[in-house]
């Protein structure tokens, strides 16, 4: 989905200005006592707008405006989104999810979470490569599976992408993996799952690894949601190689203490965003190629990370 889809959307919520301009004037040009009416009219107008707009945490960002992305030109947001943002908002959950939970509570007391994919690598980062299969390619086909899976089959979740085609967010590798945290932040994400496909030099290695966080504001979330994803996978066949957490060296927060290692974890973390690595299987491997080597395998992986997903968070069945 386009951009420029926000602004259809906001349309339809009456939020142009050129909506009350019509409707002022139409008012003022025939009767001098319909004064009331208008008034009545923009009072109602405007309370109904700050109604939709104050309705939940969960309003959508508007990447391609003022919302208060980083000024990077060019196509490197993408709102893959399918839920209709003019659908009734959902309120929050039992207000575990981090997200603070101002919004009204309601009788259904549904569950809603954000959670951002992200396809790792993308454009001049191609990232591992074997085999005629390239990692950038197998992770946006994964993450697409993902969310057509879960929106398909479960209710309170809304997903977005980092990127939803062969794009990289920045030419510089150090800016483009921040800024796929700051994706997640824009719209206000509860998790961040970058997916990836692992191998290795002598393509001896094989299994599956999911890393989190091992920051206190994020490190029970993180390895919780990593853990359910992990255990989809093992399910699979793929082998078990655990949770992991990794301690940089280099970089270190204020009081002195080490932060994530991998980036999109340690700036997901500086976020308050629960961040995950899910390193699905080797591809360079012949046992492990057995989960990946056609389309159907691929999308077989990204179902074990969408039940994973619905699992930890609860989410309900359609
Ligand atoms: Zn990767």
């Amino acid at each position: 989905m386009k951009s420029s889809d926000h602004t259809i959307d906001f349309t339809k919520k009456g939020y142009t200005k050129k909506g009350y301009t019509k409707k002022m004037r139409k008012v003022r040009c025939k009767w001098g006592i319909c004064c009331l009416l208008l008034a009545v009219v923009m009072v109602l107008t405007l309370a109904g707008c700050s109604g939709s707009k104050s309705s939940g945490p969960k309003t959508m960002p508007s990447p391609d405006t003022d919302a208060g992305y980083p000024a990077t030109p060019g196509p490197s947001i993408q709102d893959t989104t399918t839920a209709a943002p003019t659908e009734p908002p959902v309120s929050e959950g039992d207000g575990t999810d981090g997200n603070g939970g101002s919004g009204e509570p309601t009788a259904t007391d549904v569950p809603h979470y954000v959670v951002v994919l992200d396809p790792g690598h993308g454009g001049n980062f191609i990232g591992a490569w074997y085999d005629e299969k390239i990692e950038k390619n197998l992770t946006l086909q994964v993450a697409n599976y993902i969310k057509e899976y879960l929106l398909e089959n479960y209710d309170g979740i809304e997903i977005y992408f980092t990127r939803d085609t062969d794009v990289a967010l920045n030419g510089d590798i150090k800016i483009d993996l921040e800024q796929r945290a700051e994706v997640a932040k824009q719209y206000n994400a509860d998790y961040f799952v970058s997916l990836h496909f692992n191998a290795s030099e002598a393509h001896e290695l094989h299994g599956a690894t999911v890393y989190a966080s091992f920051r206190d504001n994020v490190a029970e979330k993180s390895q919780g949601i990593a853990a359910s994803i992990l255990e989809q996978l093992v399910a699979l066949g793929i082998k078990d190689n655990a949770v992991k957490t990794r301690k940089s060296q280099d970089y270190y927060a204020e009081d002195g203490s080490r932060l994530d290692y991998y980036a999109v974890i340690r700036h997901s973390a500086a976020r308050d965003i629960p961040g995950v690595i899910v390193e699905h299987c080797f591809m360079d491997n012949e046992i492990d190629k057995q989960f990946m080597n056609t389309d159907e395998k691929v999308k077989q992986l990204a179902i074990a990370d969408a039940e994973g997903i619905a699992k930890y968070l609860g989410l309900p069945k359609k």
